[in-house]
């Protein structure tokens, strides 16, 4: 293996050193533990031990503090090359090493050495130990050895590394920040949604808070849509098996499909995808170039199966309410829609609050369906609409989807992480199988251009996104309860709930605070809750029909009128701050 000496290069270098380091200390506390593997990763490395017990987070500074004396020996990495025999030799008692050797084609069998501890490794490794400068182990993990159910489970270490104590820090302070809005954990301290083991995993049930601000944004969603052009429809969950072999997905997507349903002697599926049922729809009638573009959108609920194990709250579940459509238009008329397409997708970026995001148009793989021809045209269409609309963007050769090119834009959230966000996709292969056509000027049948997009992803996804950009403080339009009065005695409740009607009938979200409980307490249940405003009402506030605000952040405004009050939350919610 050649060494790679780019700054990445010796950085992964580095960090699967550490690995082997961590292998070290954890053999000396578990002189009998097997070894699976230990490469480096993003950020830092992990090992996969099998080991007589779990391990606890106790065990970390354990051997955290091994670690640090293996790394103040310095002790040498050292190389060796022995025949597939020695290698069985000397791995006897490792059996899943044992298993790895059976696999390496070759007759030499690569080795590296430090201090007591000897693994089967093809290298790169560091000089010696003392090159690890800076590590810490953050975590504890099950894993299946070869990330298969049907292996034994493991336990990983996941640790992280970086060549100064700063940059450490500074990652460790970042991981924490991420922690603190890991949208599993908001998501049940602020109440919005649930998983649960008795319903299955990876299907979400909404709260009614969450179900607010999902409700906010459908609504928001639809009304963006209708204003451009777009009929909202509605398909159903299931579809005949027929349907599925007809486009292909029972074919290209088996694994992600759920099994067959027997409904009076016919087999149905639960629909992994909104497509079909809006090219049955748009087969209803002989299409007119007249008529096109027609534009369907459906916030629809589609269904695949993903492995337990990559679930992961609501970014990756196995039932998912996309912000889907399709667009069925003329060739000519395929730059226009995607330039309406990337102008709508800007517009709902900008309006949730995010500033960055990469833009990258996916060109053909090396398998694909329709005429190379045709692939070519599109794929220049989609050059010209993202040139027009003015978006910088990148290309992702041979990454389109097997029908057609694609362009997605990654969003960036405020820790700087890259989340999956808007697609349009030309799909060229199923107009063709379904023969969705129109007649065209010259009174012949045309197949017709089809797009596929979303401009949000998911409802789920999108919600895990807001929720940890936003670290659970939702702007005033999005927040579930944007206004909490807080009486600060009984007798000031008549009046809260006065201004709690006066919200309530100028649409406000508002919850009075009426429990006698001390007033700073219940502040500070509001501010954990992150509602936007507190109106802390009293003597005063009920004798001039005013309000003293406090912001969730502590901030403190002058008292007010209530009326002035009323105008300036209707204005952020209208304005969509
Ligand atoms: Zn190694
Ligand atoms: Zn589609």
């Amino acid at each position: 293996m050649v060494t790679d000496k780019t700054a990445d290069g010796k950085m992964e270098t580095m960090r699967h050193s550490a690995a082997h380091v961590m292998a070290e200390a954890v053999q000396s506390i578990f002189p009998d533990g097997r070894f699976g593997i230990g490469p480096a990763i993003e950020d830092g490395f992990y090992y996969d031990f099998d080991l007589p017990r779990s391990l606890t987070p106790d065990d970390l500074p354990v051997i955290e503090k091994k670690m640090s004396e293996i790394i103040a020996a310095d002790s040498p990495f050292i190389q060796k090359e022995v025949t597939r025999e020695e290698a069985k030799r000397l791995f006897a008692s490792q059996p899943y090493k044992l298993e790895l050797i059976g696999e390496i084609p070759d007759e030499k069998v690569s080795t590296y050495q430090q201090g007591a501890f000897v693994d089967l490794c093809r290298g790169p490794h560091v000089n010696s130990t003392g090159v690890i400068k800076a590590f810490k182990l953050v975590s504890i993990a099950g894993a299946y050895w070869r990330g298969d159910e049907h292996y034994p489970m493991l336990q990983r270490i996941y640790g992280v590394a970086f060549d100064t104590k700063e940059a450490l820090d500074e990652h460790l302070k970042r991981l924490d920040e991420a922690a603190r809005r890991d949208h599993r954990k908001l998501g049940k301290e602020l109440d919005l949604f649930s998983i649960h083991e008795e319903a299955g995993p990876g299907l979400v049930h909404w709260h009614p808070k969450g179900a607010v601000i999902r409700r906010v944004i459908e609504d928001f969603w639809k009304d963006e849509h209708v204003k451009r052009g777009y009929d909202i429809v509605y398909t159903p969950h299931i579809a005949k098996v027929g349907l599925w072999q007809t486009s292909g997905h029972w074919d290209f997507y088996h694994d992600y499909l759920y099994s067959p349903m027997d409904v009076e002697g016919q087999e149905y599926i639960v629909k992994p995808m909104n497509c079909l049922g809006h090219i049955l729809m748009y087969k209803t009638k002989l299409r007119s170039y007249r008529e096109l573009p027609l534009r369907y959108a459906e916030l629809g609920t589609v269904y695949r199966y993903e492995r337990s194990g990559v679930l992961h709250g609501l970014a990756r579940v196995r039932g998912f309410t996309q912000d889907d459509a399709h667009i069925f238009c003329r060739f000519d008329q395929l730059e226009e829609e995607v330039i309406r397409v990337l102008e709508l997708t800007r517009f709902m970026i900008d309006t949730f609050g995010f500033t960055n995001y990469k833009v990258l148009l996916s060109t053909r793989p090396e398998k694909y369906a329709g005429a190379l021809e045709v692939w070519e045209e599109a794929t220049e269409t989609l050059h010209k609409a993202l040139a027009r609309s003015g978006i910088t963007y990148e290309i992702d050769p041979g990454e389109g989807v097997f029908y057609g090119p694609k362009i997605d834009t990654k969003i960036e959230d405020a820790l700087g992480r890259a989340w999956q966000g808007p697609t349009v996709q030309v799909d060229f292969n199923l107009p063709q199988r379904f023969n969705v056509t129109y007649i065209g000027e010259d009174g012949q049948e045309h197949v017709v251009a089809m797009v596929h997009r979303t401009v949000l992803g998911s409802m789920e996804r999108f919600l895990a996104l807001l929720i940890e950009h936003y670290g659970g403080a939702f702007p005033v339009w999005l927040a579930p309860v944007q206004v909490k009065v807080i009486p600060v005695a009984d007798r000031h409740l008549d009046y809260a709930r006065k201004l709690e009607a006066e919200l309530k009938s100028g649409r406000v979200r508002v919850e009075v605070d009426d429990r006698s409980e001390r007033m700073n307490l219940k502040i500070r249940q509001a501010q954990l809750d992150k509602i936007p405003y507190m109106l802390v009402v009293g003597d005063k506030e009920v004798a001039d029909n005013s309000v003293s605000i406090r912001r969730r952040s502590g901030e403190q405004v002058a008292a007010q009128p209530f009326d002035s009050f009323l105008e300036t939350i209707s204005a952020d919610i209208a304005s969509k701050v």
